[in-house]
């Protein structure tokens, strides 16, 4: 069988791949906290929490009762019990003609109920878009809804179990804004990784809460029955994430020996010209001839240090010269992307593993620029 890869990912969601990282750099949770109760238990069977789940997306979405009734009615379940334990949870699509199957392992804690409600707006959705593909990512925000549905269903019935599901909310949350995120990020910079599922989860995350908040109704229905695509999601709420200039670089190649070869020189030239002309101010007006001159002078005394961020693209750069005491001077810096503390941390930190952090520090001592 084919092994799926970003390239895949990407194309099935219509998605660029800068348009994801620029999403990812805006809801990365940076350090995840873990606050929140994912097992608290609750005083419900899986029965009755499966007519709860369906009074919720019922009442969410009023127009697609004969599906929800359907489903809740009809479609084939299983919970597992301790005979017969179930592992994982899934929605199964069985096609145009039948109603899909769903299992979850639900144990009667506030996480187990999300999870639960989680299955229910999968098939849902699967009964609602009749027929048409619906990519992952897009499945994955209907599902993430339902869990927010029932989160509002029983705000004013059972408000002890709305405290209990928010809480699960938010530890699911942490993992799917902390780890989740990171491992796509770091997916998303090469190439021919093969595809996992959990890259579904961030930004569908991400476009559940947005959806939610926004209260449109419309837009609702109009992913539940496919009516809508990733990149319109995600070009209807990018405006909301307040984001630095987004970097539009691509990820600078790491080369496989990890030596300095000559397509690492010029990857390195490159990076330090496209920073530039992100800045434009400077270096860019520059003549070309001043700036080779510039770029092989610093290039050939190794007073260069590029800083890549966590999706490996150029940052910014800076050049320097040793002054007359042996301290360093910055001759030229670029962090056309408002990372000017980032770079410099990140220079303190190339410094003092190249041994010269003392006439660095005294640099800085002098007032010299660092
Ligand atoms: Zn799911």
């Amino acid at each position: 069988m084919r092994r799926y890869t970003v390239k895949d990912w990407l194309q099935v969601h219509a998605l660029e791949r800068d348009t994801v990282l620029s999403v990812l750099d805006a809801i990365r949770l940076g350090e995840p906290s873990r606050e929140g109760e994912y097992s608290k238990a609750l005083e419900i069977d899986a029965d009755l929490a499966w007519q709860l789940c369906a009074k919720a997306v019922l009442s969410a979405m009023p127009v697609l009762e004969a599906d929800i009734v359907r489903i809740r009615d009809h479609a084939s379940r299983r919970f597992g019990d301790a005979s017969a334990p179930i592992t994982s949870s899934f929605t199964l699509d069985n096609g145009a003609e039948r109603l899909p199957h769903l299992e979850c392992p639900y144990s009667g804690t506030a996480g187990g109920l999300l999870i639960l409600a989680h299955e229910f707006a999968h098939a849902v959705q699967i009964v609602a878009s009749d027929g048409k593909f619906i990519p992952p990512m897009t499945r994955e925000v209907c599902a993430f809804l339902g869990e927010l549905m029932l989160i509002e269903h029983v705000r004013t019935g059972l408000p002890s179990y709305a405290e209990a599901l928010l809480a699960a909310w938010r530890a699911d949350t942490a993992t799917y804004l902390g780890e989740d995120a990171d491992a796509l990020l770091s997916d998303l910079i090469r190439p021919n990784a093969a595809y996992t599922y959990r890259w579904n989860y961030p930004v569908a995350r991400w476009i559940a809460g947005c959806i939610w908040g926004a209260d449109d109704k419309e837009l609702v229905l109009r992913v539940f029955t496919g009516r809508v695509d990733a990149p319109e999601l995600i070009g209807t709420f990018c405006k909301k994430l307040s984001v630095d200039p987004i970097n539009p670089l691509p990820p600078f190649p790491l080369s496989a020996s990890g030596q300095m070869d000559a397509a690492q020189i010029y990857r390195q030239i490159g990076a330090v010209a496209l920073l530039d002309l992100e800045d434009w101010q400077n270096k860019a007006q520059t003549s070309i001839q001043e700036y080779y001159a510039f770029l092989l002078d610093a290039m050939r005394e190794g007073h260069m240090f590029i800083k890549l961020d966590d999706a490996q693209r150029p940052a910014g750069y800076v050049t320097w010269d040793y002054g007359v005491h042996e301290g360093v001077a910055l001759t030229h810096e670029c962090a056309p992307f408002g990372d000017e503390g980032v770079l410099h941390d990140a220079l303190v930190d190339h410094f003092s593993k190249a041994t010269r952090a003392d006439s660095f520090r005294s640099a800085q001592a002098a007032g010299q620029p660092a």
